[in-house]
């Protein structure tokens, strides 16, 4: 960490600090400020089942909301808020938040399970578990309508303690996710030392579905080894109506739908409306091509 105090600090700002330390130094600050502030919100972008068209969950999304009303993505400060550590009071926000939203909204669809990310470095914490667990009891949502969104890369050079923590998180009856399927490393290796329930198909290999061969193949067994691994699946980055399809055709009618063909993430109260509908999304497929 850079030392900014004291007699260094002169030398420090006149020969060594380029701009881009000066700026992360600053959005480092910002981050901590907006966190005293409450400025983070939490989006949700709902998962549709592929057989009713029916939303089952919704997958929580972090937003930075400025004082000036810019919304900044995840993808702007996720990264920082990793280094820094300052994920684990975001993501000990986003966990509360969402559970207490999944809470009111239970009313009105009982089947709604959320979905919130876990970093990486969240395991890096003593008693990660321990705390997320006691924030949900204390929230007071059923452990059953709560996923967590793991990567790989919490089970790399880790092994041994993250297994023991994802393990932790399945006696707590708390669901696990493996996300952006198929971009890590040795993935399948991985997948048979995790205790997941659920895969989702990174949104890289929905993207070029159907014309392009290779990802529409990549695609198809991905949900066959779902299927075979009795896991359930999520296909994440649906944009239109011709991956659908092609989804469909895949005989696998638990599969989910989680894209902007249904809808973008949407702030809690445009989700809370979307509750309201109470209409399924339309997921029947009527090309000729379909047997
Ligand atoms: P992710 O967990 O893989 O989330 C899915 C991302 O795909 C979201 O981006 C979502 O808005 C986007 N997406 C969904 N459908 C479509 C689509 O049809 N087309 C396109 N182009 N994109 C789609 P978002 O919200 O910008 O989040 C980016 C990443 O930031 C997330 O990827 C996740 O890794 C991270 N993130 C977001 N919220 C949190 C959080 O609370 N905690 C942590 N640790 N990471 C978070
Ligand atoms: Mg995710
Ligand atoms: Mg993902
Ligand atoms: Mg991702």
């Amino acid at each position: 960490r850079a030392k900014i105090e004291g007699k260094n600090r002169y030398q420090f700002f006149t020969k060594g600090m380029n701009s881009k330390v000066i700026h992360r130094l600053s959005l480092e600050n910002r981050l901590r400020v907006a966190l005293d502030r409450e400025e983070f919100l939490v989006y949700y972008q709902p998962k549709v089942s592929i057989g009713s068209g029916e939303i089952l969950g919704m997958e929580a999304l972090i937003r930075w909301q400025t004082t000036d009303g810019q919304v900044i993505s995840p993808l702007d400060f996720v990264p920082l808020a990793e280094e820094t550590g300052l994920i684990v009071p975001i993501g000990e926000y986003v966990l509360r938040k969402a559970c207490v939203d999944t809470g009111k909204w239970l009313e009105k669809n009982k089947k709604l399970s959320v979905s919130v990310n876990l970093s990486a470095r969240q395991f890096m914490e003593k008693d990660l578990v321990g705390t997320l667990v006691a924030i949900v009891h204390e929230v007071g949502l059923p452990v059953a309508h709560l996923e967590l969104e793991i990567t790989e890369s919490v089970v790399m050079g880790n092994e041994q303690t993250a297994i023991k923590q994802l393990l932790e998180f399945k006696e707590a009856g708390i669901r696990l996710a493996l996300d952006d399927f198929g971009t890590g490393y040795s993935s399948l290796q991985y997948l048979r030392m995790m205790p997941i329930d659920t895969l989702k198909i990174d949104r890289s290999f929905i993207k070029d579905i159907p014309d392009n061969k290779d990802s529409s193949s990549i695609a198809t067994t991905i949900i066959s080894l779902a299927q075979a691994l009795n896991l359930e699946l999520v296909a994440e980055g649906v944009e239109n109506r011709a991956q659908l399809e092609f989804l469909s055709l895949q005989n696998s009618k638990d599969m989910q739908i989680q894209g902007y063909l249904f809808s973008p993430p949407l702030p809690d109260a445009a989700f809370s409306e979307l509750l309201n509908l109470n209409c399924p999304y339309d997921v029947v497929v009527s090309s000729p091509g379909r047997e």
